[in-house]
């Protein structure tokens, strides 16, 4: 028996649910919706997979020869890397970066960096995005090899390991590795053979895109992944969602697998149509129902006989997704974060805790504008001994609500043990978080989320306030 929500989904989205902003888009306008699979389609166990992915990467290492007993040791640990980390790739180092590219955290190896070792480290406090030494973990795929990176230079600076004399081989070595774990199969194989235990079907998911293609939308699916893992995943995740007598594939107007993103966005690549065993190259137009191997963007645009804003593009892949589809096709972009939820979660966890410290900061600015003003007085008409004891006065009191601030600030919610809030860095946004502002036309935690709304929603981004805003008040008035 089929499992077919066929009614709408109505009322608000619960909490963390929500579809975000960034930059208004019209829905109506969208003629065509493509969406990456891996992550964003389909849902995975993260914890689950990136165990599996860390056993194949590790045997790969020991295979290398690095099979010492303390690399035969290593266990997989989903606390040490995160999503949206930096990997300095120099010194081994695992980075959390704010917006402006400042360090607001970081590991060498699996141990805390902070204070006078963390500045003798970076004379320059700021990561430039152009350095081909840092390296952004860009999706939950990373999190593998974030953490056998960190426990690698721990060994590696302890006792070394064969033929590697630096902490970017070390780095080298681990991307080629887990490269070649992805496309090995046995990884895949494994989660097709017990589907259940990696993947997280969403039975929403199915219905917002059956909702979107009656709404005269055309879908697209375009993955990296390839036909043989492809079918399996969908014929689970989407296949016992949809009518009876309706194939996951009839939901897409093109399927292209290996697309090689972001290589998909960047110039012109061959493309095949995918005949049972057999690859035939494609001469002339595409066709609907057909399932196609690489290609590229124009390709998709040629086809469908749109461009630019005609098109949504939905993925979790910062860079490989969005990025890409924005700067070179300006596609309409959306990335798909499932940590939202938890982040969310978290904050309205933490509501009454910001309320007393947004009191303890008002009150610490009010004595801080009294100490400034006290300063000038005392330049204008000499320092009294009473301005001397009142300021000294406000220094301790400024030094309590410091310490009551630390406090609320160490107990609060973190959605992380070691790095907290994805999308934040200390008081200010992530580096994560610019790049989805920047390049994400909407976000959210899940494609089915898209299905609370119409597919010709408008969605209006918020007026944002810069700093200076802040002091003509009417602009924050509903
Ligand atoms: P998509 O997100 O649907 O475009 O597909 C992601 C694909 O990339 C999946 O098939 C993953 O197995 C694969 N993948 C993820 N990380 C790596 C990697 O580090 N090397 C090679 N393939 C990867
Ligand atoms: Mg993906």
């Amino acid at each position: 028996m089929k499992d077919i929500r066929e009614e709408p989904l109505i009322g608000s989205p619960e909490a963390g649910r929500g579809v975000f902003v960034n930059r208004t888009l019209n829905m109506k306008q969208v003629k065509a919706i493509g969406y990456d699979m891996d992550y964003t389609l389909v849902h995975y166990d993260a914890v689950a997979w990136e165990e599996r992915a860390y056993l194949a990467l590790k045997k790969r290492l020991l295979d290398h020869g690095w099979d010492a007993p303390s690399v035969q040791a290593l266990e997989f640990d989903p606390n040490l890397a995160v999503r949206g980390l930096v990997v300095d790739t120099q010194r081994g180092n695992l980075l959390k970066v704010n917006r402006f590219g400042y360090i607001k955290a970081a590991t060498h190896g699996c141990r805390r960096l902070s204070g006078q070792p963390l500045r003798a480290q970076y004379d320059r406090p700021v990561i430039d995005s152009g350095d081909q030494d840092m390296v952004y973990l860009d999706t939950l795929f990373s999190l593998s090899e974030g953490c056998i990176f960190a426990q690698l230079v721990d060994i590696y600076d302890q006792e070394g390991l064969p033929g590697c004399h630096s902490y970017a081989k070390l780095w080298e070595t681990t991307r080629e590795s887990l490269d070649q774990a992805h496309i090995e199969g046995a990884l895949k194989r494994d989660v097709i053979a017990q589907p259940e235990r990696y993947i997280q079907a969403d039975p929403m998911a199915a219905q917002t895109l059956l909702d979107q293609k009656r709404a005269g939308k055309k879908l697209l699916l375009i993955t990296n992944s390839e036909w043989g893992f492809v079918k399996p995943v969908m014929d689970h995740a989407y296949g016992p969602y949809l009518p009876e007598d309706m194939p996951w594939e009839a939901l897409f107007d093109l399927i292209i697998v290996e697309s090689r993103k972001p290589g998909f966005f960047q110039g012109s690549k061959r493309m095949f149509e995918i005949c049972g065993e057999l690859l035939r190259p494609v001469q002339g137009s595409l066709e609907t129902g057909k399932v196609y191997l690489g290609g590229d963007a124009e390709k998709v645009e040629a086809h469908l006989g749109l461009s630019g804003d005609d098109i949504l593009y939905v993925g979790d892949h910062v860079y490989g997704d969005v990025i890409v589809s924005k700067s070179r096709f300006k596609w309409r972009t959306c990335v798909v974060l499932r940590e939202l939820e938890k982040e969310l979660e978290a904050l309205a966890d933490d509501r009454g805790q910001q309320g007393r410290i947004n009191e303890l900061m008002r009150a610490k600015e009010l004595l801080e504008n009294e100490s400034n003003d006290l300063r000038l007085l005392g330049l204008r008409d000499r320092a009294t001994d009473e301005t001397r004891a009142r300021r000294e006065q406000i220094r301790l009191e400024v030094e309590g609500l410091d310490s009551e601030l630390g406090e609320i600030l160490s107990n609060l919610q973190r959605t992380h043990p070691s790095w907290g809030h994805m999308m934040r860095a200390g008081n200010d946004e992530s580096l994560l978080a610019q790049q989805v502002e920047r390049y994400a036309c909407i976000y959210t935690s899940r494609v089915s989320n898209l299905g609370f709304y119409t597919p010709f929603k408008y969605f209006r981004a918020p007026r944002l306030a810069m700093p200076h805003d802040q002091e003509v008040g009417h602009w924050f008035e509903p």
